[in-house]
């Protein structure tokens, strides 16, 4: 990704050597992502059904989330914005105020505002409307695709364009002496490679950034327990849904995303509180496919190197810092990191204050997403295990702390310095997590108890009407963008 974007935003004004090792390989998951990828996608010129074809994709409308505030119980996170506001009011409220007033809330359930959740729910899919008038223009999406072949994509897309690609071992790393600055990169076969600029994307290992800059980790862990995962590939059964599946369990979740050729599937685990053997069988059991190949066992670490870019070095991906993969931000954050390096990108001392701002965002985007992800584990009536328990009495940052506060006391939300999450994604979030407010805005009673009824009964009848005009997701998929026979195994 940082390659093709490099090519494609400085072209030749920058040359670009792309080292990676077939012998070492990818982390080879990250198969669920958010709407932005689509900005990603777009800057480089991919034919967009073109590209889900090719990497055995589908099209995702948000997250479903079963079991995390107690079991039986399920919501979506949808992209997209719920409900509309009104001149003077935000739809947060006037939800707020209509079902704070109604004994029975059930139909007017949030998921019933959002076409992207009425979608979900409903296994069709279509592409946002440009009008805003339209309903549908509310509806928003990412992809599931395979994340080896979108790498193989991109190769061959950033090869066309002039980035070359080294194959081979980096065993050695050349300082310069009083700078520190990293000079180049030995491998194997003993040749070197020197430059300006690195960009470490070496994951896990951060071979430039935390071994050889020596970057301190930041470790979340005591927020974010979970620190394994077991990844379990299996074939397609039932209806091919248009969103990823998160099932909370024992010490952690189970993630499943379904692609043209498989479905993903994986669970997310604490090692203090469950055994591997134990979290392989709870996610083989809950497989609804056959099994492909062998499960495969990750470790990680929640949190991030102190610096991202110290001295001529930046840490893209995980070499940088990885939050688990429930909310699917990791590649979001990889590309944040390339917009942010080709906003700021330095001359060749990397002396000048482009670093410190670069270091600032780059560590208040990643308290923020931390932020988001903490409210799923900690906003739960789940106590049934050792895991959950722990879970319910940590301490939160102050930050989230301060954001939980405020919407307890009237539903109110503000989104700060650019942070991913709209207010719309904390509501379903927090609505979802069953954290109500006590009450609401004084603004949203402008409107009478009738007046409201009528719009929002309006409102949730002509998203429901203007979905089921979309296609089945399988058969959208079918039509536009299938991917080759001939890829299909
Ligand atoms: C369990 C799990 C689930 C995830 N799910 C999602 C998801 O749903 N959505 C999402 O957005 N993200 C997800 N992620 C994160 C996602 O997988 C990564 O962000 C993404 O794959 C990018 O990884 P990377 O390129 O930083 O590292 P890697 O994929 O590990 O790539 C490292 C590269 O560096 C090369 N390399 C390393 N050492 C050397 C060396 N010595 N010499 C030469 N080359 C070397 C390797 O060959 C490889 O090419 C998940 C991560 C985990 C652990």
């Amino acid at each position: 990704m940082s390659a093709a974007a490099i090519a494609r935003l400085l072209g030749r004004t920058v040359a670009v050597t792309l080292v990676e090792s077939d012998a070492i390989g990818t982390v080879g998951v990250g198969e669920a992502t958010i709407p932005t990828i689509r900005d990603f996608n777009r800057l480089l010129g991919i034919d967009e059904e073109a590209f889900v074809g090719k990497t055995q994709g589908s099209f995702k409308l948000g997250i479903e989330f079963v079991d995390w505030l107690r079991p039986g119980h399920r919501y979506i996170h949808p992209f997209g914005t719920l409900g509309r506001d009104t001149q003077t009011i935000r739809f947060s409220q006037l939800w707020l105020k209509l079902v704070q007033e109604k004994a029975d809330a059930a139909e007017d359930a949030l998921g019933a505002y959002s076409a992207s959740a009425i979608a979900a729910r409903l296994g069709r899919f279509g592409r946002p409307e440009a009008n805003p008038n339209h309903p549908l223009s509310t509806l928003s999406y990412a992809f599931h695709f395979d994340a080896g072949l979108y790498a193989r994509y991109l190769r061959t897309w950033s090869e066309a364009r002039g980035v070359g690609r080294v194959e081979g071992r980096i065993v050695a790393v050349d300082r310069g002496g009083e700078s520190g600055f990293v000079r180049g990169v030995r491998l194997e076969d003993g040749s070197t490679i020197s430059g300006d600029l690195f960009l470490d994307c070496s994951g896990f290992r951060s071979l430039l950034l935390g071994e050889t800059m020596g970057e301190p980790f930041v470790d979340w862990s005591h927020w974010l327990p979970c620190d394994r995962a077991i990844a379990l590939p299996c074939a397609s059964a039932g209806d091919l849904l248009p969103y990823t599946r998160s099932t909370a369990d024992a010490a952690g979740w189970r993630w499943r995303i379904p692609l043209q050729h498989r479905t993903g599937n994986g669970y997310v685990y604490s090692s203090a509180h469950l055994g591997d053997d134990e979290a392989h069988r709870r996610l083989f059991d809950t497989l609804d496919g056959a099994p492909q190949g062998e499960p495969r066992q990750l470790r990680f670490r929640a949190g991030h190197r102190r610096n991202l870019w110290s001295g001529n070095v930046i840490g893209i991906g995980l070499a940088g810092g990885f939050l688990e993969p429930l909310e699917s931000t990791s590649i979001h954050l990889i590309q944040t990191a390339i917009s942010r390096l080709m906003l700021l990108f330095p001359d060749k001392s990397c002396a000048g204050p482009e670093r410190v701002e670069f270091n600032r965002q780059s560590v208040l985007e990643y308290a923020q997403i931390r932020d988001f992800l903490i409210l799923h584990y900690k906003a739960t009536e789940r106590r049934d295990t050792e895991f959950w328990q722990q879970c319910a009495a940590m301490t939160l940052p102050d930050s989230l702390r301060h954001k939980i506060d405020l919407f307890r006391s009237k539903g109110r939300l503000f989104r700060f310095q650019e942070e991913l999450f709209s207010e719309d994604s904390w509501l379903a979030v927090l609505i979802g997590q069953g954290i109500m407010p006590a009450g609401h805005d004084a603004v949203a009673d402008t409107l009478s108890a009738a007046e409201l009824r009528a719009q929002m009964t309006g409102l949730r009848q002509a998203l429901h009407r203007a979905v089921e005009a979309l296609p089945r997701h399988a058969d959208f998929i079918a039509r536009c963008c299938a991917a080759p026979r001939s890829a299909v195994s």
